[in-house]
């Protein structure tokens, strides 16, 4: 068997960019396709990279920002109609993501609220995000099976929420299984993403090794613990200078402190892993040409002994069992 990752857009931030896909990776496991994230342009970068619509088994969503989530819709609805087997429709594909938070964060004084979108349920879960796709989408799925054969739509997703208990004491967070079965094991923790409560990061192993996925995240000891001797660590980076001198700065930058992992930080992270070989996306500053592949790769590497990837728009690994 392989195990297989591919990113699909590599772009931090939801403002789109040339160049540059939204942030959006895969993981394949044989036959079987897995997301982790879905950002602008998913849905495309999936059939470049040579991906088909009924191998796509579950999402995994990190967290609930429209940057991760935008091409959602796109993703589970375009591909629909191959859905199809032998047998029926194909198995639903499942998305999974964080639960709706408790309590809700709250707002302060600098970035407060004027007007609360939805207050009846202001902060939906994934499965509260599959059925509002659903509704949101009736009149495609309720009406295009008149004119063309489709699958029963009924069986085309289904959201799952990820519960994570309260945070214990002790020096790290016991991972939650996700996901489990003879091939594949996927489990999860809660980083830390300023307000984005909860925000996951997810490890994946297969016999072929693991890889892990580090959402959106400041340094957090409960990811580095999760991505302990991991094949590959694909971590998001943010070169938090580059947007001091463009622009974002006091309050504004400290947030974003609060929010990434700097492209100084991130060396350090995939050392205190133990991990192989650290590929970076979520590139903040998204634009190509702000910053080049081997200046990323550089100074993310400070301090850190494995390979070091600056990772772009349909790059491939390959793990294989020996
Ligand atoms: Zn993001």
């Amino acid at each position: 068997m392989t195990t297989e990752l591919v990113l699909l857009g590599t772009a931090g931030a939801p403002m789109p960019v040339a160049g540059r896909g939204g942030i959006s990776s895969a993981l394949v496991v044989d036959e079987r396709v897995f997301v982790i994230d879905c950002g602008r342009g998913s849905p495309s970068a999936f059939v470049e990279a040579g991906l088909e619509f009924p191998k796509l088994e579950a999402v995994f969503l990190t967290h609930l920002h429209a940057d991760h989530i935008g091409d959602l819709p796109g993703l589970l609805l375009y591909g629909w109609g191959v859905r199809v087997g032998d047998n029926g429709p194909l198995a639903p594909i499942r998305v999974y993501g964080p639960s709706r938070p408790a309590p809700v964060p709250a707002g302060d004084a600098l970035f407060h609220r004027e007007t609360t979108i939805h207050p009846e349920r202001p902060v939906p879960g994934a499965s509260d995000l599959v059925d509002a796709i659903l509704a949101g989408y009736a009149y495609h799925l309720n009406v295009m099976p008149l004119d063309a054969r489709m699958p029963d739509a009924g069986a085309l997703v289904r959201g799952i929420d990820i519960s994570l208990p309260a945070r214990a004491e002790g020096p790290t967070q016991t991972p939650v299984l996700v996901f489990a079965d003879d091939v594949v094991r996927v489990t999860a923790v809660a980083v830390t993403h300023g307000h984005a409560v909860p925000a996951l990061a997810y490890r994946f192993d297969t016999a072929d090794g693991s890889v892990v996925f580090s959402g959106d995240t400041t340094v957090n000891d409960d990811l580095i613990a999760l991505a302990q001797g991991a094949d590959i660590l694909v971590h998001q980076v943010a070169d938090l200078g580059y947007l001091e001198r463009h622009g974002i700065t006091g309050v504004a930058l400290e947030r974003m402190a609060g929010l990434h992992t700097d492209v100084s930080q991130v060396g350090g992270v995939a050392e205190r892993a133990g991990a192989r070989e650290l590929i970076l996306s979520h590139y903040l500053p998204a634009e190509p040409d702000a910053i080049t592949p081997a200046d990323w790769a550089k100074r993310a590497g400070q301090g850190f002994s494995g390979t070091t990837t600056a990772g772009h728009d349909g790059l491939r690994r390959v793990l294989a069992t020996p």
